[in-house]
């Protein structure tokens, strides 16, 4: 299995966080023997899968912050309008 997502490193392998947004990116997860089993890390300590790659937690809670702020500023002046159902669906898939 070829992906540029996992590193290689001295026979062992890691999981590259694919977004590296947050100041405290973790930037990779922990080194292990087989591909497999640095996804299983990756998975266990709660990174999300995206559909591009893999994002570490630090990432994550940074996306988190943005969404919540972009949802204020979008709603925030106008409370009387609701927002449609589409906007909804956008921000469900994000996750
Ligand atoms: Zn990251």
């Amino acid at each position: 299995m070829e992906s540029a997502l996992i590193v290689k490193k001295a026979d062992e392998y890691s999981v590259v966080c694919h977004t590296r947004v947050a100041l405290d990116c973790q930037e990779n997860g922990g080194w292990c023997d087989s591909e497999e089993e640095a996804q299983e890390w990756v998975e266990h300590e709660c990174w999300i899968f995206s559909g591009e790659g893999w994002m570490c937690i630090a990432c994550n809670a940074h996306f988190m912050r943005n969404l919540a702020q972009n949802r204020r500023e979008t709603y925030g002046d106008r409370p009387d309008e609701t927002p449609d159902d589409d906007l909804y669906e956008g921000i469900d898939t994000v996750r």
